[in-house]
């Protein structure tokens, strides 16, 4: 999960992506988006009714896959939620709640194990 590359993504961009059905090639006439955290989930229907949905990371047990990256790098580099999420609010990223990154941080230990492998290659502060 760690090893992946991510990216961040601006929404116009992406969306430019679903303005065609993937199967039918015609035009989507209903975009719902439904965003939780980083996470983002896009449901189209196109004319010929066909329905595709696409979520912008994988779901682990607890949450989302990136959500729950965010919420064990701040508690793994020693950041605080509020500086983290202010920069991300300077930017509109799309970013975990404060309930919801407590809440992740309760994951077990194991979800991080990739987290804390990193750190060991980082030098202390
Ligand atoms: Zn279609």
């Amino acid at each position: 999960m760690c090893s992946v590359p991510k990216y961040i993504v601006f929404e116009d961009q992406l969306l430019q992506l679903f303005k065609r059905c993937a199967i039918s090639g015609e035009d989507v006439l209903e975009k719902d988006l439904v965003k939780k955290g980083s996470a983002l989930k896009i449901t189209t229907l196109c004319k010929n009714s066909h329905s595709k949905e696409w979520v912008s990371q994988p779901n682990g047990k607890r949450a989302a896959a990136r959500n729950l990256l965010l919420s064990g790098a701040i508690l793994f580099t020693g950041n605080r939620f509020s500086r983290v999420s202010e920069m991300a609010s300077t930017v509109n990223l799309a970013f975990p709640s404060e309930p919801d990154y407590f809440n992740w941080q309760k994951a077990p230990i194991s979800s991080y194990k990739c987290m804390l492998a990193a750190r060991k290659s980082f030098s202390p502060r």
